[in-house]
């Protein structure tokens, strides 16, 4: 599947965001404006904001909510996909679009609680169709390659690796095996819906994924992804604020990997913080890095130190310091 990169600067980008409580930090930290009334067609629970990041234009959509039962967030792939479509009708094709959200880690990949990862490929892990060609087989899967961004993952300092995705929270052992056979670093439940729809439209596509839980460690995911939802939302909001900062007005393809247009398709090896980083032992650690490469944004108070209310290893918290870049993940 060939990545897109856009031929101009990036200029304009649209963020597809699955749960209120990834996009607030992102509404706040980037001073967003609701547009209202809702560009959307009527009934569509979707939410939309602008703004504008080192001279580029932002939307922001979030997929709302489901009254139905009990308000939930809609998650999953049907409401991205929908929600991303119709925010293009309603802005226009951005350069970039980018999902962006939480999400289980392998650890058998290095993926630790607190890493963010940028999409090499992402692969759906629960559309099997099995047939004589393999062509619909490989449909299945969609392998939806990401343009290779490995200079702009060590510039802010996240990892690469395979995304995938499916509609379910947890794994069967066969989504498991069929992860293990893609090098997934990954799993989560939007990302191919929107390289899908981005790949329709031709729109450049990239996933920007905090890791919440780790898929193939000890602690049951969903007690795992709850506690730790709200400090991967902020790591989530500081390396998305790097990434826009790094990409705006600027050609996606001198990101590309260091001489080589072919992004990994395998999960990289674990990347190093951005420099200054500190990295000590892994047990009740703290990880300070800060993005010295990007220019400061707006000054805004220091950030609160969400509470984590478990002691388990697995467990992070988050502390911005009061330049909004540099930032501390207490591993508690
Ligand atoms: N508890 C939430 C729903 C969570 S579904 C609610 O009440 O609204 C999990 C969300 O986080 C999805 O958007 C998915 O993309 C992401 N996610 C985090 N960890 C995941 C994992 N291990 N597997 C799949 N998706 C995960």
């Amino acid at each position: 599947m060939t990545a897109l990169t856009p031929p101009s600067a990036v200029k304009r980008v649209l963020l597809v965001v699955a749960m209120e409580q990834e996009v607030r930090p992102l509404v706040q930290r980037f001073g967003l404006e609701q547009i209202q009334p809702s560009p959307f067609l009527r009934g569509a629970p979707f939410v939309a904001w602008m703004g504008e990041v080192e001279g580029l234009v932002l939307h922001v959509v979030w997929c709302g909510r489901d009254p139905r039962f009990g308000n939930v967030n809609n998650v999953a792939t049907t409401a991205a996909s929908v929600c991303l479509y119709a925010a293009v009708a309603a802005f226009g094709a951005p350069d970039l679009c980018i999902s962006a959200g939480t999400a289980g880690g392998f650890a058998s990949s290095g993926a630790r609680v607190g890493d963010v990862y940028l999409s090499s490929k992402c692969v759906f892990h629960s559309r099997r169709i099995p047939d004589a060609a393999g062509h619909l087989e490989e449909y299945g899967f969609g392998h939806y390659r990401s343009p290779p961004l490995g200079k702009l993952a060590s510039h802010i300092g996240v990892k690469t690796g395979v995304v995938s995705t499916s509609d379910s929270l947890d794994a069967v052992p066969m989504d498991l095996e069929l992860m293990r056979s893609e090098g997934t670093s990954i799993k989560e439940m939007e990302a191919a819906a929107v390289a899908w729809v981005c790949q329709t439209l031709s729109v450049p596509f990239v996933a920007l994924k905090s890791v919440t839980d780790i898929v193939d460690g000890p602690r049951a995911t969903r007690e795992e992804f709850e506690a730790n939802l709200e400090a991967a939302s902020l790591v989530l909001q500081v390396k998305t604020d790097a990434l826009l900062r790094a990409v705006a007005g600027t050609l996606l393809a001198q990101w590309a990997n260091d001489g080589s247009r072919t992004a990994p398709a395998a999960p990289a090896a674990p990347a190093a913080p951005a420099a200054p980083a500190a990295r000590r032992a892994t047990d009740g650690t703290t990880t300070t890095a800060t993005n010295n490469s990007a220019p400061p944004p707006a000054a805004e108070a220091p950030r609160a130190i969400p509470t984590v209310v478990d002691s388990s290893s697995s467990s992070v918290a988050m502390s911005i310091g009061p330049d909004g870049q540099s930032f501390e993940v207490l591993r508690v």
